[in-house]
């Protein structure tokens, strides 16, 4: 835990105020088409706070396209979308902001500023969209470094760090925003097979000792048995099931769910 004099102002260097069982997210009859492709296909799931639910399914079902639309990056056609209780898509510009405040995510390609070093790369948002002093960034920053064990790192640029490296230092930038929720886009997807488990144990951490609620896209299915509270199984921007990992894993009920999973187990 943090040294003495650390933390305590500040609060944890994760966490949110949000009572654990509300509803955090909500998607209602959400239609996504590119073209005459229905890539989500009125769609309905909520997420209450502090809960971890996985995506899993084919390339192609839609998984992806869930988060941007979360991220406000892609307006669906229909439906509704609403997070923390307010409405996104149509939402005057100041609200989708102030939405986009509450949602970190992290990418398969780290995205990290290559000029800016660890701590910087850390620091960076807080200060200029926070308005946080930049003592107070910085202190938030080590104690994230140290959660997602970079604290020897903490000066070096992102090109002098490993894949698996630079992705923990994408997850520290995400939670040093103090989002409600984390998105995680398949984050291991783009990592050389020996760096896996290091980003996905600073996840379980994350996931076990934080009260953060977490929507992550993943193939890796042992993760996601190991984090999630729901495991929701996508075919062709439909979820076919949704079910809490040790019965959808076990005990599949629709047989695309058991093909998929004997294709990637
Ligand atoms: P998944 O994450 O499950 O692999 P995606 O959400 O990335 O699936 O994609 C779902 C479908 O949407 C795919 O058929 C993909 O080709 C299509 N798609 C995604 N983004 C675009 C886009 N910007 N333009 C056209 N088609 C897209």
């Amino acid at each position: 835990g943090p040294g003495p004099g650390l933390g305590k102002a500040a609060g944890p260097a994760v966490g949110t105020a949000r009572a654990a069982g509300s509803e955090l997210i909500r998607l209602e009859r959400v239609t996504k088409r590119f073209g005459t492709n229905t890539v989500l296909d009125n769609l309905d799931f909520s997420v209450d706070a502090g809960k971890h639910v996985t995506l899993i399914g084919p390339s192609g079902s839609g998984k992806t396209t869930i988060l941007r639309v979360l991220m406000t990056l892609l307006k669906p056609d229909e439906g509704t979308v609403t997070v923390d209780g307010e409405q996104l898509f149509p939402a005057p510009e100041k609200q989708v902001r102030e939405i986009r405040k509450k949602i970190g995510m992290v990418f398969q390609h780290f995205n990290l500023f290559p000029n800016m070093t660890v701590l910087r790369n850390i620091t960076e948002a807080p200060v200029t969209v926070l308005g946080l002093s930049r003592d107070e960034a910085e202190e938030r920053a080590r104690e994230l470094l140290e959660m997602v064990g970079l604290t020897e790192h903490t000066d070096k640029h992102p090109a002098q760090l490993s894949g698996g490296q630079q992705q923990r230092v994408a997850i520290a930038r995400a939670l040093a925003m103090r989002p409600q929720v984390l998105l995680l886009d398949e984050v291991t997807s783009a990592l050389d097979p020996e760096l896996v488990a290091g980003v996905l144990d600073v996840l379980r951490d994350i996931a076990r000792s934080t009260d953060i609620t977490m929507l992550c896209v993943t193939h890796e299915m042992g993760f996601a048995r190991d984090i999630s509270d729901r495991v929701l199984m996508f075919d062709h921007g439909r979820i076919i099931e949704s079910a809490p990992p040790e019965k959808l894993f076990s005990e599949p009920e629709h047989d695309r769910t058991r093909e998929f999973l004997s294709a990637v187990l």
